[in-house]
């Protein structure tokens, strides 16, 4: 198993997937953060969400926004919707794909 360069647990089972960060060729460099997994229907793909606080002058208070990214979802890691998880920035897989999912984040 390859060593990912981030400090995270490893996954227990292992993969064939040639773009797994641990068990394939798919390098990680770039931004790394954590959101929750918000559907896991697209084969091999999660779907991340990030909630973050927007500080707006005039009123002096946060307004909550939101931001959606898909991440590649290796077959070694077991994640289900609602679940916390960290990805990583990776080449970009598809159109709409550049992070990777690296762990779920234990509750
Ligand atoms: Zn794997």
């Amino acid at each position: 198993m390859r060593n990912v360069g981030i400090d995270l647990k490893p996954p227990t089972k292992t993969c064939d997937d040639m773009h797994c960060p641990f068990h394939g060729v798919l390098g990680v460099r770039g931004r790394v953060f954590q959101g929750t997994a918000v559907s896991v229907a697209a084969p091999k793909t999660a779907v991340v969400q990030r909630e973050y606080l927007h500080y707006i002058d005039k009123y002096m208070r946060y307004e909550k926004r939101r931001r959606r990214i898909r991440a590649h979802l290796p077959p070694c890691l077991e994640v289900t919707v609602g679940d916390q998880v960290t990805v990583g920035e990776c080449r970009p897989l598809t159109k709409t794909v550049s992070f990777v999912v690296l762990e779920r984040v234990p509750s």
